[in-house]
């Protein structure tokens, strides 16, 4: 089994005892990661500040030309990466190759983006005065990324805030950081001064804790649970670290019956299913208005019980496993809590037979309660529960109670209701006859609790700087 290093200030290091790395398809380890104690962050940190100058007073072009050929070395790796997506996560192999093009993509765009950071000038009020708008980077940044796309969405981090001239420590979960040591690998192939971009692994909170306790992190980006976000978000209070939050998601699926039924069957299975309904704009509650729910159902029952389970890494497989045991505990008690208040289980609900690994069939469930916990809380499972609706004002005002906010979906060919769904569903992702919605130009994030911030766009290297004022008086 290969134990892979920390990339710590531009060398290859084991400070700590290494951490096992399970395939979640076989539920056995495959890899295994070396790990940091807290000292091991504090003294990342002190490396990233001392790289911080060096790497700001490069020019935006000299920091493009870096991301480019970061992006280059993971594209000659292509295969490399999304096996070893595959081998941590679960997900099948043309969907991790899928998070390699994204992977890619954003590190180009993010490449361009570094020269786009305008400042701008300002008509002064005041004789003999003159006023400038200029973007400085914010400085040191700690990154924690999640598990489910364990290589894009730090990406989402790491690429704008090297591109605006900021240090950062990257920290993957414990479930897929293996991926991130390969991105290293193809860092330090582009050559990237050291301290510039590092990663560690080791214990979440005492990682955590560190970015939020030490000065020298000036900035915090966090993509996972609500429940930590909320967690770093109170830490941040203590030291006003600047923090930006990707958190969870529930978003609602709207089938009107204006949409062109089978596109609209294949969209919302697309949205559900996709990454094994692990994703945090996963569609998690699907609305059908009542003259085509009958025939909806029996499509999309059809669809689900047709996608091919098992280990990703083989031809044709679209439903890999879930990532651990509690995920598929918890997604095992949403279906039941569901059927016992009422709910009918159409297909699937259990555990896949004859396969080792957290696999959970495909399961539709229609009749369920608006209080099910499926219903009010993200199940993160390839689970379905489709529900009818009336009229579009009571879909809307289902659809918008939650305390989420990070994606929604409608299907309808109407375009006065695609305008009215642009803007009445609460989502920071609005898809009108789409589910695979994110690209590296559009902003990307979340309303009320899926959020603060947005990654990616032209908003995506906004949170790695400070926006200064610059008077100058006594011109003549
Ligand atoms: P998670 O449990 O919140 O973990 C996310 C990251 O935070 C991991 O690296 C984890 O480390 C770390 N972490 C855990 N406790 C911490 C602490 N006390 N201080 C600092 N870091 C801590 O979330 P997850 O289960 O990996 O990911 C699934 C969640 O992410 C879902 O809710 C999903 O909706 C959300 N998500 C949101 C977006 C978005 O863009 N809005 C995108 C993807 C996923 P360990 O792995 O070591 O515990």
């Amino acid at each position: 089994m290969k134990e892979y290093k920390l990339y710590l200030n531009g060398k290859w290091t084991s400070p700590g005892p290494a951490m096992e790395v399970i395939n979640p398809a076989t539920g056995e380890p495959f890899a295994a990661i070396a790990t940091v104690d807290r000292d091991g962050v504090r003294q990342a940190l002190e490396d990233a500040q001392a790289a911080w100058d060096g790497w700001r007073n490069t020019t935006a072009q000299q920091r493009g030309r870096h991301l480019f050929k970061i992006a280059d070395e993971v594209e000659r790796r292509f295969d490399e990466f999304a096996k070893i997506i595959t081998l941590e996560n679960g997900k099948p192999l043309p969907q991790a190759q899928a998070e390699v093009n994204g992977t890619i993509d954003h590190f180009r765009w993010f490449a361009e983006e570094a020269r786009r950071t305008y400042g701008r000038t300002v008509p002064h009020q005041t004789d003999g005065k003159r006023h400038f708008v200029i973007k400085v980077p914010v400085g040191v940044v700690g990154a924690i990324a999640p598990w489910n796309f364990p290589i894009l969405l730090s990406v989402r981090k790491a690429g704008p805030a090297m591109a605006a001239g900021c240090p950062v420590i990257v920290k993957p979960a414990s479930a897929t950081p293996i991926s991130t040591a390969l991105l290293a690998e193809c860092v330090e192939a582009a050559g990237v001064p050291a301290g510039v971009f590092q990663f560690v692994a080791g214990k979440a909170s005492d990682i955590g804790g560190e970015f939020l306790d030490n000065p020298i992190c000036r900035k915090i980006s966090f993509t996972g649970s609500t429940e930590v976000g909320q967690r770093l978000i109170e830490g941040s209070a203590r030291t006003i670290t600047n923090i930006s939050m990707e958190l969870g998601g529930h978003a609602p699926v709207l089938v009107f019956d204006d949409a062109p039924l089978n596109a609209a069957v294949i969209g919302a299975a697309m949205a559900k299913y996709r990454n094994t309904g692990q994703s945090c704009i996963a569609a998690n509650r699907i609305y059908v208005q009542r003259s085509i729910y009958d025939q909806f159902v029996e499509a999309f029952v059809a669809y689900s019980q047709g996608l091919k389970l098992g280990d990703g890494l083989e031809d044709g497989v679209e439903i890999g496993p879930l990532i651990d045991e509690p995920t598929l505990n918890t997604a095992l008690e949403h279906i039941e809590q569901a059927t016992s208040n009422g709910a009918q289980l159409l297909c699937g609900g259990k555990c896949a037979k004859g396969l080792d690994g957290y696999f959970l069939e495909p399961t539709v469930l229609t009749d369920v309660p608006d209080d099910a916990l499926c219903m009010t809380e993200e199940t993160f499972a390839p689970v379905a529960p489709l529900c009818v609706f009336d009229d579009e004002a009571d879909a809307v005002r289902r659809a918008n109670d939650t305390r989420y906010g990070l994606a929604a979906y409608a299907f309808t060919c109407d375009l006065n209701r695609s305008l009215r769904m642009m803007e009445q569903l609460e989502a920071g992702t609005v898809c009108i006859n789409d589910s695979v919605p994110s690209t590296s130009q559009c902003p990307f994030g979340g309303m009320k609790a899926s959020g603060l911030g947005r990654e990616l766009g032209l908003e995506g290297i906004e949170p790695y700087l400070e926006t200064k004022h610059i008077s100058i008086a006594g011109v003549t």
